[in-house]
């Protein structure tokens, strides 16, 4: 079994996965009341689907029931430099580091596919294959298989590639030898927690994703909360502070896939104030981004030109506050609020007697309160 376990690891080695690990299809007591906690204190947000599926997170045999061992690979995007410095460039679009470049869903899925035909040529064993795909603990699972350790942000840690890893399953029905020993290596540092801008980090291991700016800017369809609109900066899809400032991340490296290298998406706000849904679609066709739609991709561009101090912006403002969808409109108010000179108000009166929608009008209201 051990040569076994030798033999499907280098395979992935060879695939181009950085770390590979095996463990049982097996949930933990502890982990599942922490789950069962997190979703009863709503700290899933609009995630139903974490209650939903539920059931199958806690036990992937509901999955697949032939399951005996879940093979976790990680694949390195370690980014050149650390990403903390875009936060202080305010009139550039700043996306996570995972969505400045190819979907990694299609990247991974690629790889899995050449792996799971060899499997099965080579050694005549079936497989299910996962990357971001279906209800599975991914972080637990890649801390059991000793991939890392799930730091106090939640999010995996390894000794050798710091925050940088992307996650990905493998089922296979047979049995391994198994000698997992994950330690938890935070220590004393807290420093995830002191940086999250919104608070989002109620407690060590423990994150509200309803004030986390990845949940707000990716998984959140409605308006921000106005509390929060500053605190998310220049931030336009996801937020990567808690992992950057992670100190194991000295010991991780760039990483040398092609399909992460380049930051195609990285542009000024201006330039995507004119994107059209179809240059939307478009330009986003390979990215991780598109899956968001862009309603909320411009709700997300039209907040950060608000936390901008770009008055050059206000004029791309000003064309889609006009635009039929409520969500646009009403954060394009806010941002012009943020931008514009007292006298430049007046449009908000103008604007207040052609308006009809609740939401929209709410946020005229809110032009003259302070936040
Ligand atoms: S920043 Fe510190 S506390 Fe947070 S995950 Fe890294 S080591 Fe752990």
């Amino acid at each position: 079994m051990q040569i076994l376990k030798e033999k499907i690891k280098q395979k992935a080695k060879t695939l181009g996965f950085d770390v590979v690990g095996f463990t049982k299809p097996h949930v933990d007591e502890d982990t599942k009341k922490k789950f069962k906690e997190f979703l009863e204190n709503n700290c899933h947000g609009e995630m139903n689907w974490l209650e939903r599926h539920f059931e199958k997170k806690i036990d992937p045999k509901i999955i697949w029931d032939e399951v005996q061992t879940v093979m976790v690979l990680g694949l390195n995007y370690g980014p050149k430099a650390n990403p903390l410095l875009k936060n202080n460039f305010k009139e550039i679009a700043n996306a996570s580091v995972y969505a400045n470049n190819k979907d990694y869903h299609d990247v991974i899925f690629k790889k899995l596919n050449l792996m799971q035909k060899w499997l099965i040529n080579e050694l005549k064993i079936k497989s299910k294959l996962f990357v971001d795909t279906s209800p599975i603990l991914e972080k637990y699972f890649a801390k059991k298989a000793d991939i890392g350790w799930q730091g106090k942000h939640t999010n995996l840690v390894s000794k050798e590639f710091g925050s940088w890893l992307f996650l990905a399953e493998i089922f296979l029905p047979i049995k391994l030898n198994l000698n997992n020993n994950s330690i938890d290596n935070c220590g004393n540092c807290r420093k995830c927690l002191d940086i999250c801008p919104t608070g989002a980090l109620i407690d060590e291991y423990k994150i509200d994703a309803r004030r986390c700016i990845s949940y707000l800017t990716i998984e959140y369809k409605g308006p921000f909360p106005q509390k929060i609109r500053k605190k998310i900066g220049n931030k336009i899809y996801g937020c990567d502070d808690c992992l950057s400032v992670c100190p194991w991340n000295k010991f991780s490296t760039p990483t040398n896939n092609k399909d992460f290298l380049s930051s195609k998406n990285e542009k000024e706000l201006s330039f995507f104030l004119g994107f059209s849904e179809k240059k939307f679609k478009k330009f986003f066709k390979d990215s991780p981004i598109k899956r968001i739609g862009w309603v909320s991709f411009m709700r997300n561009i039209i907040i950060a030109s608000g936390n901008s101090e770009e008055k050059s912006l206000i004029k791309y403002l000003k064309k889609l506050s006009k635009n039929d969808n409520p969500i646009i409109r009403g954060s394009c108010i806010w941002s012009l609020n943020q931008l514009m000179k007292e006298k430049e108000k007046k449009i908000f009166e103008y604007m207040k007697r052609k308006e009809k929608n609740k939401y929209v009008l709410y946020e005229l209201d809110m032009t003259n309160k302070f936040f």
